[in-house]
């Protein structure tokens, strides 16, 4: 059983050590599993060692908590621990955070193509490695906690099944919602359970938006990750607002009444080294049919197609310096964090089209020019990447005056 140690996947193993009756198994047949990201809410670790690992303990059953080990595609996993009497959560790695990744990348989280990227980094492809480990191909029952009204989600994760796998949905056969989840655990424990995630989970500012709030003051430090995240995710890509188009991180931290750490956090970043990047995006007119040639004639310049990115940070200085440079260039201060770009291309439609500006943003975010960004730049003007780069950039010194 995948256990993210939420509501859902918390009611679920409940009722399953409860009652016998709920299940068609014993328990000494089940495996428990969680990955951890290393940047959940100590609440919910609270709740895990207070509440749920007793019960677990009692009725000793296998409890295996893992770890991303690296950042490479085969870095594999931890094991943080692996017992049948778990009485304490071990909430983060030793080698690697899912922080780390964000940060080391200047993003936020972010779905591609429909995919929450970051949990399957953090959560699914370790989870799918310490299984072919333990497993070793056998065939097994995975139990996911979907609740009642997640059946579009159980339809996905159907879809990734091998011959081994055989996916299984209790909650959604029972017809538990969220609502039936949250409610067993409130009579069991006399607590309300609350939502397992990253607090800077971007999918949480919903209808949940006074939680949050509520988290990010009972947690300043998760608050405190977030901001930083932001800041230079939205410096290198503006439309990277943690919560969307309309919402950022500063937004809701001075909702919940954080404003003296917003201006913590800025004062914090102001002192630390700045560089300034070179940012470039291209993006092709939309493919019309993909299973035709992606020829003219099949786009819609007036769709954006997938982009891509360069990144290069080209001096670094401070954020006095950086900032000034910049704005000696002709670049402005923008939007709510008031960062400071200077922009020499702007996206379509239509399409293709290329985005280019300076930035002057906290150091630290390494070069990064996508597989796929020579062609998909070259294509959009059909001018060579070295012609655009020179003018702008060879003349400034590698380190700024402070
Ligand atoms: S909790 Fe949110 S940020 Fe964390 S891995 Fe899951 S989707 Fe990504």
């Amino acid at each position: 059983m995948s256990m993210g140690m939420g509501v859902d996947s918390a009611a679920l193993l409940l009722r399953w050590l409860l009652d016998p009756r709920s299940r068609d198994f014993d328990l000494s047949d089940l495996t428990v599993l969680t990955a951890m990201t290393g940047d959940e809410y100590t609440a919910t670790r609270m709740l895990m060692e207070k509440y749920l690992l007793p019960v677990m303990a009692q009725h000793a059953v296998r409890y295996v908590m893992l770890a991303r080990a690296g950042q490479s595609e085969t870095a594999g996993y931890e094991v943080l621990s692996d017992s049948h009497s778990t009485s304490r959560m071990i909430m983060h790695g030793t080698r690697w955070r899912l922080s780390d990744e964000q940060t080391a990348a200047g993003v936020v989280p972010q779905q591609v193509r429909h995919r929450r990227f970051c949990s399957y980094r953090a959560k699914g492809q370790v989870l799918d490695w310490w299984i072919a480990d333990a497993l070793g191909g056998a065939a097994y029952r995975h139990v996911v906690g979907f609740a009642a009204e997640e059946v579009r989600r159980s339809s996905k994760d159907t879809s990734y099944t091998s011959a081994a796998r055989n996916p299984w949905y209790p909650l959604i056969e029972w017809g538990w919602d969220r609502q039936s989840c949250l409610a067993y655990l409130q009579d069991a424990f006399g607590v309300t359970w609350s939502r397992s995630c990253c607090g800077y989970c971007p999918f949480q500012a919903g209808p949940e938006l006074d939680l949050l709030c509520q988290r990010w003051r009972n947690e300043p430090d998760r608050a405190e990750q977030a901001l930083r995240l932001e800041y230079t995710a939205v410096a290198i890509n503006p439309r990277s607002l943690l919560f969307g188009k309309k919402r950022s991180a500063r937004q809701v931290a001075i909702l919940a009444g954080l404003r003296d750490l917003v201006e913590h956090v800025d004062a914090d970043l102001a002192a630390q080294p700045w560089a300034i990047y070179d940012v470039r995006r291209a993006y092709p007119a939309r493919r019309l049919d993909k299973t035709k040639p992606s020829g003219l004639e099949n786009r819609d310049s007036y769709a954006k197609g997938q982009g891509a990115r360069s990144l290069e940070p080209v001096c670094v200085g401070t954020y006095d310096s950086t900032r000034a440079t910049v704005l000696a260039m002709g670049g402005q201060p923008e939007g709510e964090h008031q960062i400071v770009r200077a922009w020499t291309h702007r996206a379509g439609p239509p399409y293709p089209s290329r985005e280019a500006f300076l930035v002057a943003a906290p150091a630290g975010v390494p070069t990064k020019v996508g597989p796929a960004f020579p062609a998909v730049w070259a294509q959009a003007e059909d001018t060579p990447v070295a012609q655009f780069r020179d003018p702008w950039t060879s003349h400034l010194p590698l380190a700024l005056a402070a």
